[in-house]
């Protein structure tokens, strides 16, 4: 029989991947510029015949290049299928079944379902009406999914914030940072300090580094909370192909660096002249915008875009409903937003 908490479970629902010709995508955070020249040099030299082989299972040449990124041991590096894999296995690493899984509500959708399906009670720190969070006076949760910057709110709370937070926490905090590289700070210090034991930076090549497809994250803590996702994971979790491209995309951080840094100026002209034209935002830190139009009426604008083929992103849900998700793209496509809305 099936368990019944997965006859119960709502499923997670992945931005739409509709294969609509001159569609404008812009409702999945994915970054609108290609990937380093690095990694397509490293995929017309890889050598297929290799794939008769296992790939390395703790993939050390690519962990090794992350330890020494952000200054820290390669014990203290976990190689992901995606960050979502690591998002899941710390899920069965770190929570008892009485325990609790805590996350901003709202945050990223995912961590709800990854509770259901570990069949534990979660429990939220509620965002107030700016978006903002406080730092609750205890945090009891086994463990807890913080994001930050936030999505969907695309906001930031400051190093030293987080850092109250970790230090009240009595369980393990995984600091989600799929889109610290378009934000103006991180939190990769609180990870790689040495009295550090209950703190988890995650990060994901998804955005910044223009490879979702690809399926690459990785975390860095403490030695032991490292070594229990290396306990529960698949044997080849990152397969041979992903930890080849992702060493050269890592090893190019220029060419990111100048993706993120157009994408965060057509952020700031999008943003501007959007609030020019009545709308209301948070000063984003990330590559999207969470806009609200006057008036409010989200779905209305969701549709009125979805009929000229421009795709953003709607959460039907009280603290989210009156806005829209839209991924920063091109000049060219934020122009084609811009025009659709007149
Ligand atoms: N965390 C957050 C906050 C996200 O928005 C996403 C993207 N949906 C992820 C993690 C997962 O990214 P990926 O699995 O592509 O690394």
């Amino acid at each position: 029989m099936i368990a019944k908490h997965i006859q119960a479970l709502h499923a997670y629902t992945p931005g739409e991947q509709p294969q609509i010709p001159g569609l404008i995508k812009l409702n999945t955070n994915e970054n609108p510029y290609p990937p380093s020249p690095a990694v397509f040099e490293a995929l017309r030299a890889f050598d297929a015949t290799r794939l008769r082989l296992y790939p390395d299972p703790v993939c050390k040449a690519l962990r090794g290049h992350i330890a020494e990124m952000h200054g820290c041991a390669i014990e203290n590096v976990f190689a992901g299928n995606g960050s979502d894999e690591i998002l899941a296995l710390a899920s069965r690493a770190f929570v008892e079944p009485h325990e609790t899984i805590g996350f901003l509500d709202p945050s990223y959708s995912l961590y709800p379902v990854l509770a259901a399906i570990q069949n534990v009670r979660t429990r939220v720190v509620k965002l107030e009406d700016d978006f903002s969070w406080q730092v609750p006076a205890t945090c009891h949760d086994a463990f807890f999914y913080l994001t930050n910057p936030n999505a969907p709110t695309s906001l930031r709370a400051s190093r030293e914030h987080v850092a109250a937070f970790c230090e009240k926490s009595t369980g393990i905090v995984l600091i989600d940072e799929a889109y610290a590289d378009f934000a103006d700070d991180h939190c990769m210090p609180l990870a790689t300090a040495p009295e550090n034991k209950n703190t988890i930076v995650m990060r994901t090549l998804s955005k910044s580094f223009s490879l979702a497809g690809l399926r690459f994250g990785y975390c860095v803590g403490p030695e032991p909370l490292i070594h229990a996702l290396y306990k529960i994971k698949d044997s080849y979790n990152v397969d041979m192909l992903t930890a080849t491209l992702a060493l050269a995309a890592l090893q190019d951080l220029p060419h990111m660096r100048a993706n993120v840094a157009k994408i965060k100026a057509t952020r700031g002209r999008l943003a501007a002249t959007l609030r020019g034209r009545g709308f209301t935002l948070p000063d984003s830190q990330t590559n999207f915008l969470f806009a609200r139009p006057p008036g409010g009426d989200a779905k209305k604008l969701l549709q009125h875009l979805r009929d000229k083929k421009i795709l953003v992103r709607h959460f039907d849900l009280p603290a989210t409903r009156e806005h829209i998700r839209i991924t920063i793209g091109t000049d060219a496509e934020a122009d084609a937003l811009l025009a659709a809305l007149d």
